[in-house]
């Protein structure tokens, strides 16, 4: 599922690279120009085009490689649908994510990257070099680093599949606009709900966060504030167990998680963030995955597969932050360079003491 399916408008929506629910197949219309400035052939081609895809690129780059990325319909990851980033190093006034994302694509291309949004059908993995399809072009890659990142989870409704884009969100960022001076929900109590929520007070008169449990998992600084927020409620002990309204959002039926009791709760728009899932899908017939559906690394940042890499959310369900995807990156580009030239297919560039 895309994080920004609101439909409103605002960002375009990100489109998961390889999830198994969306159908992988590019959308109709694809531009040939697409294609990697006529290459269909690379040393390293990275899947996925946010923190870790990019800095992989911008690493396998200036090491000669020339990297293509096969950088996903929408790209840019999750950082697309942020508002102020305010943890990355080196911007002191913070930075939308949007343009820190542009900035990365930018110095990536900089040093000869190319970049095609493109999303990733099918792989074969079976052999060397790899093939992958992408916007019904086949791609030959001596080394792959796998960096399609991870997307929203949803809470399963009925209601709130058919109310998606008519009040119910996945991204304050791209719909918070069009709820000015009205009332919302956000289901959640991580630092995503957190943010999301106080994101979504700078328009909306009133933002009730439905959290399940009694207290928030959100890191305490969020934490203090949004409940220092005057437009914050909170219902604690609650799950959403419908959304309500014909052709828009009108309000949600609420669960006490405690006592069984449901109540309805009138709001304009549901902002669902309750966590993410790891975008595995066209990998997950050759990769190995954890519990969690996590791709599991081996040996730093490799696979089962020797010459897959992999680098970011979609195996790391711990950090999960622009700056540990971004240094992810660079180790699976440096790890794939030193992959290549052990092999005699390039130049070493980059110096190592291991
Ligand atoms: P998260 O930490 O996994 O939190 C998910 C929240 O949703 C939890 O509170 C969970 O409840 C709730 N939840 C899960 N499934 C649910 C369901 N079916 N119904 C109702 N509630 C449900 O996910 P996240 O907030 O997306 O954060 C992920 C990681 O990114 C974290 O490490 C976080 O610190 C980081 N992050 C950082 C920033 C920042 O630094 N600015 C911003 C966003 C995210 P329980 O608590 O009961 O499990």
């Amino acid at each position: 599922m895309s994080q920004g399916t609101g439909g409103f408008g605002g960002l375009k929506p990100l489109q998961i690279i390889g999830d198994g629910e969306q159908g992988l197949a590019a959308p109709v219309g694809t531009p040939v120009a697409a294609v990697a400035e006529g290459r269909t052939r690379a040393k390293v081609i990275i899947v996925g085009s946010g923190p870790a895809g990019l800095t992989a690129a911008i690493y396998a780059a200036r090491a000669n490689l020339e990297p293509i990325v096969l950088g996903g319909y929408a790209a840019g990851g999750q950082l697309m649908i942020t508002s102020e980033v305010e943890n990355f190093p080196g911007f002191p006034d913070g930075i939308q994510g949007p343009e820190l994302m542009d900035r990365m694509r930018a110095q990536a291309e900089r040093f000869g990257a190319v970049v095609v949004d493109v999303d990733v059908d099918r792989v074969d993995l079976s052999r060397r070099p790899f093939l992958l399809w992408a916007g019904g072009i086949e791609y030959e890659a001596q080394t792959v680093i796998v960096a399609s990142g991870a997307s929203a989870i949803w809470l399963e409704l009925e209601s709130e599949t058919r109310l998606r884009g008519r009040g119910v969100s996945a991204c304050a960022t791209c719909d918070g606009f069009f709820f000015r001076d009205r009332r919302v929900v956000v289901v959640g109590g991580g630092d995503s709900a957190l943010e999301e929520a106080l994101f979504l007070t700078k328009y909306a008169s009133e933002v009730v966060m439905v959290h399940r449990r009694d207290q928030f998992r959100g890191s305490r600084i969020m934490q203090e504030r949004a409940l220092s927020n005057p437009r914050v409620k909170v219902v604690w002990n609650s799950q959403v167990v419908d959304v309500l309204g014909e052709d828009h959002v009108t309000g949600v039926r609420l669960r006490d998680t405690a006592t069984g009791q449901e109540h309805d709760e009138p709001t304009d728009g549901l902002f669902v963030a309750i966590g993410h899932r790891p975008n595995t899908g066209v990998f997950r017939d050759w990769l190995e995955v954890d519990g969690k559906g996590y791709l599991t690394i081996h040996d730093e940042t490799g696979t089962r597969v020797d010459g897959v890499f992999v680098a970011g959310d979609v195996h790391d369900h711990r950090y999960r932050q622009a700056v540990t995807a971004a240094g992810d990156g660079c180790r699976a580009a440096i790890d794939a360079e030193h992959w290549l030239a052990e092999r005699g297919l390039a130049e070493p560039a980059t110096a190592s003491a291991w």
